[in-house]
């Protein structure tokens, strides 16, 4: 099984279309950590998804997360009209968020997801590559594991996505060693049992620059 190189290009983007999205959430100020403060985290998702996948992904991003301080508050695009939140990222999932459980094989190449910075200040919004992040967690999943393949997908996918929340909580496109935060992770490490914030990530989040 191929190491997949996890996100994180850092993409020196001005991107029209993430920035409106963000003027016109009425934010454009970056998630800025504080113990026990909520962060907002909105999802919006641009191709189909299944429930019991992002269910059980924001199950996975709690735990991973655990301990930081954070609560995190879960909306969809449609659920924050006409608000506006001290704390808020944007998370967009383009492709097809559902593994289903057939064993083919996609292009298991590219970035899983990434998070948007300009001038080299990390922006709150980051991009999942859905067709991505299903492929490098179906490589990694054998026989029984297909009876459970949308809970596998949707731990792969809270896993994807906090560790590109570390980086926009640490306004940083720096990697840990260890954990979430690694610049690899495998398809097999995606969908393992365990994964954690390491307290040296959980530190960089407090201290960003
Ligand atoms: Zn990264």
């Amino acid at each position: 099984m191929e190491a997949l190189l996890l996100p994180c290009p850092m993409r020196h983007v001005i991107c029209a279309v993430s920035m409106a999205a963000m003027a016109s959430l009425a934010i454009g100020v970056a998630a800025s950590p504080v113990h026990s403060t909520a962060l907002t985290i909105v999802l919006e998702f641009q191709g189909p998804h299944s429930d019991r996948s992002i269910d059980e992904m924001k199950h996975e991003l709690e735990a991973v997360m655990k301990g930081s301080g954070l609560t995190f508050d879960w909306r969809t695009r449609s659920q924050v009209k006409n608000e506006s939140f001290a704390n808020l990222v944007v998370v967009r999932f383009k492709g097809k968020c559902v593994l289903e459980p057939v064993a083919y094989l996609y292009d298991e190449r590219g970035p899983l997801a990434f998070t948007y910075s300009n001038d080299g200040e990390v922006l709150p919004f980051s991009e999942v590559a859905c067709d991505r992040v299903v492929a490098a967690a179906r490589s990694a999943m054998s026989g029984g594991d297909f009876a459970h393949a949308d809970l596998l997908l949707g731990r792969a996918l809270g896993r994807v996505v906090a560790h590109e929340l570390v980086h926009m909580l640490s306004k940083s496109g720096e990697h840990g060693k260890e954990g979430v935060a690694q610049p690899a992770l495998s398809g097999l490490r995606l969908i393992a049992p365990e994964m954690h914030l390491s307290p040296a990530d959980m530190e960089r989040i407090y201290t960003q620059p």
